[in-house]
Order: C-alpha cells, then structure tokens, then sequence
C-alpha cells in the first residue's frame, strides 16, 4: 500500500509514540509522582525517543526515494539515459499516490522519451555516416571495373608528384590500353565488352599492392600509379600483366571466350640515373600522364601488345616537367568515414 509523504510521517510519530509508552510507561509506573510531573517526564522521554528514532524512519517516509530520483538525475546529467528508475505501482486512486513516486513516474517517462529519441539519432547519424561513406565510394569508383574513376586518379596523382617534389618518393604511372577493343564491341557485342573491361579491372586490382592505385581513366583506358616502385619492379609488374591479360581467355555468359591483349606505356620517376627528374621546376599530373601516353603510342604504332618505358623511347623525350604546390600523400589514402 502506498502513503503519502504526511500520512508516512504520521505513522512514524505515531510507531515511535507508542514504542516510547511501551518502553518508559512501565519505568515511571512505580515512580510516586504527582500525575502532572509523570506527564512531563513522559513526554520529555517521548520527545528524546521521537528525535532518536525519526532518522530510523527517514528511508522509509522519503530519503531512499530522494536518493533513488539523485541517483537517475546524476546519470541523465551525465548523459546516461538507459537505465530506469524504480517505480511502485500507481494506486487505483491516484491522489493515494505518494509524491515522491509521482515524481519518479514523471522523471521517468522523461528519461524513457530522451532515450528513444537518443537512439533514434543515433540510429539516424549511423545512416548518414553509411551514406556517407556509400557517396564517397560512388564518387570515386568506377562502376563497370569496380576500379577507381579518373576524378579520384587525378587527385591522387598531385599528391604523387607533391611527395616526389618534397620528399624524392619515387612513383611509376603506367597506362593500359586495350587493343581493337573496337573489334571486341563489333564481335561480341557492347556486353561482350563490358565483360572484358571488368576482367580487366579485376586482374588490375588483383596485381596491385594496398598503395597502388589503378582507376579505369575512361572507355577502354585504364591507368595505374605504383608508389614507392623502382623501375624495374614497374617493369616486372607490367610484364607479369601483359603476360597474363593476353594468356588468360574471358569466358562470356555464352561460353564464347574472348582473348584480348593490351598496350602499356610507363613512366616512372625518382628513379636515380632516370631521366624523368630532370627539370625539377615544371611538372604537372598531366604531363607526368603525357610521358606515359607517348610511351603508349609508340607501342600502339609499333604493333601494340607490348609494354614499353618513357626513358627508353628511341626519341629524345621532350616532355618538361613543371613543380606544383601541394602537401598530400602519395598512393591509395583510405579516408575515415
Ligand atoms: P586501339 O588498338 O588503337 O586502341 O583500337 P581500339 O579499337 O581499342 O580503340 P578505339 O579508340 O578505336 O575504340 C575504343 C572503343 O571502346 C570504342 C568504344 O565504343 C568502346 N568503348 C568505350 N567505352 C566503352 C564501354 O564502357 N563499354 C564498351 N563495351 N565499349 C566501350
Ligand atoms: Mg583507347
Ligand atoms: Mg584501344
């Protein structure tokens, strides 16, 4: 049964009153006073007995309930909003309800409400983190390949050439072209070429380490920047995909199979001996890409399916290279969602 603050309070004096009687009635009854100072000692002790025991009662008429809403009160402070309060339950009359359980029953459907809604938010700014990161990876691949788009490659490649710039990080930048890709389309149809694009983008990113970046630069171009590479493991990783694109047959959804070979051109940088860092005051991305792209054309005139290096192109490369001021990193960069 639940009491209000004043009737718990009634109760207690009334509790103590008659423990008083029990324990000092028996002790002054054989006392010989005049009815009048009995009376006095009696309520004297009564009021000792009442200022003694009331602090025994004070949980009971209110302190554990003041205790219990502090304790809630701290932790909605603090940020804390799971755990509930206790309740009694409501009586059938609610005017029988004792105050301090009124209040707990208030306090706690506030914290109830700002815990649905703090989960709410969170679930909501979880969402938004995910869309996020699902924008960002849209904003960045290519979708066909699964590679990452020129947008992203463009970007990453100033932060290539800002570490060679400032800390000599050596790099290598390789274009890929695939051979009479038209005549694939023509044969097998433009899904029939869509199927060879993709197995493209898989060997590349198959071969590449985490830091490399390759990106589907747009049609049948593709593109690979490998940091940190000296040119002879640029050479090797190119001749290891060449070898493997034009050895490994494309099975399409009719078991036709399509062979396809490819066309690199390469250009690396920071190389000691290397050509390519001469002219430390003129570079750009484009033109580091431009060195890579003649490397490409002269395989391409000169039959295609081969892969071949800037340095080592018969002409003078003419190519300058001119400086840029940027301060980010070379490579593959995951960002933080
Ligand atoms: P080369 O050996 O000189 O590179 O000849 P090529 O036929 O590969 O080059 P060309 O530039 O003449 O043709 C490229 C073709 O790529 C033309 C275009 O229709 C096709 N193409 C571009 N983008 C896509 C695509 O997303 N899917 C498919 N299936 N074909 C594409
Ligand atoms: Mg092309
Ligand atoms: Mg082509």
């Amino acid at each position: 049964m639940q009491l209000r603050l004043i009737n718990r309070v009634h109760l207690s004096v009334f509790i103590i009153l008659l423990l008083g009687y029990a324990g000092f009635g028996p002790l002054l009854y054989g006392l010989e006073l005049a009815a009048l100072e009995t009376l006095a000692i009696f309520m004297l002790l009564n009021l000792v007995a009442l200022y003694a025991l009331l602090p025994l009662f004070m949980p009971w008429i209110a302190a554990r309930d003041i205790r219990a809403i502090q304790a809630v009160l701290t932790g909605l402070k603090q940020g804390n909003f799971r755990v509930p309060i206790q309740i009694a339950p409501q009586p059938q009359d609610p005017n029988d309800e004792n105050e301090l359980n009124r209040l707990k029953r208030d306090i706690e459907r506030m914290r109830a409400s700002i815990y649905t809604r703090e989960s709410m938010v969170h679930r909501q700014s979880e969402r938004i983190l995910k869309l996020n990161e699902a924008l960002r990876r849209e904003a960045t691949t290519d979708r066909l390949t699964g590679l990452y788009n020129s947008r992203y490659f463009w970007e990453r490649m100033e932060d290539c050439l800002e570490a060679y710039w400032h800390h000599g990080t050596a790099f290598s930048l390789a274009l890929l072209d695939i051979d009479f890709f038209k005549r694939v389309n023509d044969t097998y149809g433009h899904l029939g070429g869509d199927r060879v694009l993709a197995s493209l983008g898989a060997l590349l990113r198959g071969n590449a380490r985490d830091s490399d970046i390759a990106a589907r630069l747009g049609g049948e171009e593709f593109v690979l920047i490998l940091p940190g590479a000296t040119a002879t493991a640029t050479a090797s990783l190119l001749d290891r995909l060449h070898q493997q694109l034009r050895t490994t047959p494309i099975v399409l959804d009719d078991d036709r199979s399509i062979q396809v070979t490819a066309s690199i051109g390469y250009t690396t940088l920071g190389e000691p001996g290397s050509a390519t860092i001469d002219h430390p005051d003129h570079a750009s991305p484009q033109e580091i890409v431009k060195r890579a792209d003649e490397a490409l054309y002269w395989v391409k005139r000169h039959g295609r399916d081969a892969v071949m290096s800037w340095d080592a192109l018969p002409i003078p490369p003419t190519t300058p290279i001119s400086k840029h001021q940027h301060s980010k990193q070379c490579g593959y960069v995951r960002t933080s969602a």
